[in-house]
């Protein structure tokens, strides 16, 4: 494959993901600040640049999958768009950030000459590392087209949400949902507790009726109902607190942005900020029910 590919950000997802890239045939630089994704990159198969500067010099295609937005526009307005010595290089950013950040990096992409292209996923270093992710890409169709066939070797569901920022639009949307209801799958299994309803009763019943959602029948909180679910691992992640506190932290950035009026929303992104500040940032978000169990313990004591 003739497409040289550049790719910022070898950790947890960058580092499974241009792995990817790399069996499927293209030529990938990498570059992270940190020894041992840099060792992991190499391990598996990528040239590794000096800098993220030298990575990009010759690339058709850039992808960053960075910690944060400050990150990637931090990147982009320092040095990495004039780095890129082909006009029209696509930049396609795979970090998980706010939506007026992804307009202002496709924008900073734009002026310096260049293409920018918002492409954040979900599934997870498992999805990463078996190449399954599903990516949600904002940018014109131009540059869908050429992003197309580089992110179906990383994933298996691409879905062109529309225009510049669009596509973290779906992300945070989408995460949006996943964190209140996990939030109400979660509060109606403790009432069932204190109720003396079985976590199986209560499963059967609602895995198969209208309560039916991902939070339930995949990501069960409770162990039992779905033995491959976190909780029945001590709720190792999975989808760690720290990362649904961020994407709701995003979601409510959103709200901001838009006027938008989300009581429910707004209040899960407290829950899990709190939970996340405390041991629940490296556990599954998941064993947020651990927090609505113990507050009923403490508000009948
Ligand atoms: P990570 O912290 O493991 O990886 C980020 C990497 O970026 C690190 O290795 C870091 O050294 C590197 N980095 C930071 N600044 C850099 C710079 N200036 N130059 C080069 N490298 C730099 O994080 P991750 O779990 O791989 O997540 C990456 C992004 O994907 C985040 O935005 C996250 O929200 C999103 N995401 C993560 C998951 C997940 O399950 N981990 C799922 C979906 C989306």
């Amino acid at each position: 494959m003739s497409t040289t590919i550049a790719f910022i950000g070898l950790g947890h997802m960058g580092g499974p993901m241009a792995a990817n890239l790399v069996r499927a045939g293209y030529r990938v630089t990498g570059f992270d600040l940190v020894p041992v994704a840099i060792e992991a990159g190499r391990t598996a198969g990528l040239s590794i640049a000096a800098s993220a500067e030298d990575a990009v010099r010759d690339a058709d295609v850039v992808i960053t999958m960075l910690p944060g937005g400050e990150h990637v526009i931090g990147l982009y307005a320092g040095g990495l768009l004039a780095a890129a010595r082909r006009p029209g290089t696509l930049f396609i950013d795979s970090s998980t950030i706010a939506v007026d950040d992804a307009r202002t990096a496709h924008d900073l992409a734009v002026v310096a000459g260049h293409r920018g292209m918002d492409a954040p996923v979900s599934g997870g270093v498992v999805g990463a590392e078996a190449a399954t992710l599903a990516f949600m890409v904002g940018g014109n169709d131009e540059d869908f087209a050429v992003a197309l066939p580089i992110l179906q070797a990383m994933g298996k569901r691409i879905v062109h949400c529309g225009g510049s920022g669009l596509g973290q639009a779906a992300k945070v949307c989408n995460n949006l949902i996943l964190g209140i209801s996990m939030i109400a799958v979660s509060e109606a299994f403790v009432l069932g507790e204190r109720l003396g309803l079985s976590h199986e009763a209560l499963y059967q019943v609602a895995s198969n009726a209208s309560g039916q959602c991902w939070a339930l029948t995949t990501n069960c909180p409770v162990p039992g109902p779905v033995l491959t679910s976190p909780a029945n691992n001590d709720y190792r992640p999975g989808f760690s607190g720290a990362l649904m506190a961020k994407d709701l932290g995003l979601a409510e950035a959103a709200f901001a942005l838009t006027g938008t009026d989300a009581k429910v929303g707004a209040l899960a992104s407290e829950i899990y900020r709190n939970f996340a500040a405390g041991d629940g940032a490296m556990q599954d978000f998941s064993a947020i029910i651990n927090v609505i169990r113990a507050q009923n313990a403490e508000d009948a004591a």
